[in-house]
């Protein structure tokens, strides 16, 4: 029997575990929080990840280690992985907790991204407005998620504000700015890498944030083949460099025909949690299957899916359970103020079926704003 460890134990992590029952694996899961919500289906350590103490009782109850979340100390994961085999290997950690290294890197993989300048000063930051121009956003190099960390900067006399809310980030772990990007859409590739190399993505995502958090995704998303062809090549590029092992999600901006690298996070992601119903194999499943060196599952789509994030608080969950393609995913989390709480996946063969669904659980749950663009665009 196989125990898996995750460091960290929210959503991702109780979604891994509920995937891995029935291939027979055990879990358990590290958080700092003694309510982390993964804690309900696995064994949870509690302790600061660089507790070394904390670390060990970990490290001794199981047979391979993972991650649900980017931010795990770099020097804690290297601990581990001297401990038991570590995937994805922590280089892949180091790149992308630092906004300028992940965005060297892909520059390096000729991957395009937003114009960036890097931030150490009032003055620098100037300069870099001055640069980049306006609108342009200020961002932590480090420990952002969901759109924390950030400051939209419209016009240069912004600069102080921007410098207020964030100038404090610039010694702990560095800022940078980035060009504004008026993309015409957001896409993802959920992509995953065995450990012998072998490589698969699932159909592209389009994806719709509302104040810097994912609100909806729709799979497969309707791009030409060219493009989808260029934002695997990209994806394939970043896994091979880093010889990733596991799933990853690299996120992209589209504007003008072309695509533009926001940023990668080398975990399953948010944008892949339709492959639970909407695909053969889902991250989760595929995911463990890579860092068990297991064959990896198909990741073909079956029909189309969109995914609604709940976001504060669960709505009531009878009119997505009404719907025959309805799905229902309440991570049993206290309700907060813009935390990820659960999520509804709505499945159909085809693009009217499911524009009609999201319509009558948008009406019935009356949040038609967040269903709004998904219809708009399966009924373009
Ligand atoms: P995540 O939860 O995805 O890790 P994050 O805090 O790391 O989020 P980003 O992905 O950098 O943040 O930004 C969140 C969202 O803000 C993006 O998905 C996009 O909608 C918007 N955004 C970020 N950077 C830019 C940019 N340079 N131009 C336009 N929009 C942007
Ligand atoms: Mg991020
Ligand atoms: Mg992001």
């Amino acid at each position: 029997m196989t125990t898996i460890g995750i460091l960290g134990g929210g959503q991702l992590a109780r979604m891994m575990a509920l995937a891995g029952a029935p291939l027979g694996l055990r879990f358990s899961v590290m958080d700092t929080s003694a309510e982390a919500c993964a804690g309900q289906f696995a064994p949870l350590v509690v302790g600061d990840y660089r507790d070394r103490a904390t670390l060990e009782e970990f490290a001794s109850g199981i047979d391979i280690a993972t991650f649900d979340f980017e931010n795990v100390p770099a020097g804690s994961a290297e601990w581990l992985s001297r401990r038991v085999p570590l995937f994805p290997d922590p280089r892949a950690l180091g790149t992308s907790q630092d906004r300028l290294a992940e965005k060297t890197l892909l520059g390096e993989l000729g991957i395009p991204v937003p114009g960036y300048v890097a931030v150490d000063t009032p003055a620098g930051l100037e300069a870099a407005i001055a640069r980049l121009g306006t609108p342009c956003i200020l961002k932590t190099r480090r420990l952002g998620y969901d759109g924390k960390g950030q400051f939209r900067i419209r016009a240069a006399a912004d600069a102080a504000a921007a410098w207020e809310a964030l100038g404090a980030q610039a010694a702990a772990g560095g800022l940078i700015l980035e060009a504004f990007v008026p993309f015409e859409r957001e896409l993802s590739v959920v992509a995953v890498r065995g450990r012998d190399g072998e490589f698969r993505t699932w159909p592209l995502t389009e994806n719709w944030h509302v104040d810097g958090v994912l609100s909806a995704s729709l799979a497969p998303a309707r791009v030409s083949p060219g493009l989808e062809a260029r934002a695997v090549g990209h994806a394939r590029a970043l896994a091979e460099a880093l010889e990733y092992v596991g799933v990853f999600a690299l996120e992209l901006f589209c504007l003008d025909g072309g695509l533009l690298a926001n940023e990668l996070a080398p975990r399953v992601h948010n944008s892949g949690h339709w492959t639970i119903e909407g695909a053969e194999t889902s991250q989760f499943g595929n995911h463990l299957r890579a860092v068990l060196g297991l064959p990896l599952g198909a990741t073909r789509a079956l029909g189309r899916a969109c995914m609604l994030n709940w976001i504060g608080e669960m709505p009531d969950p009878v009119a997505v359970l009404a719907e025959p393609g309805g799905h229902w995913h309440d991570y049993g989390k206290t309700p907060r103020a813009g935390r990820k709480v659960g999520h509804a996946t709505l499945r159909a063969d085809d693009d009217e079926a499911l524009a009609a669904a999201l319509e009558r659980v948008g009406a019935a749950l009356g949040r038609e704003a967040q269903v709004a663009p998904v219809v708009a665009r399966l009924r373009e």
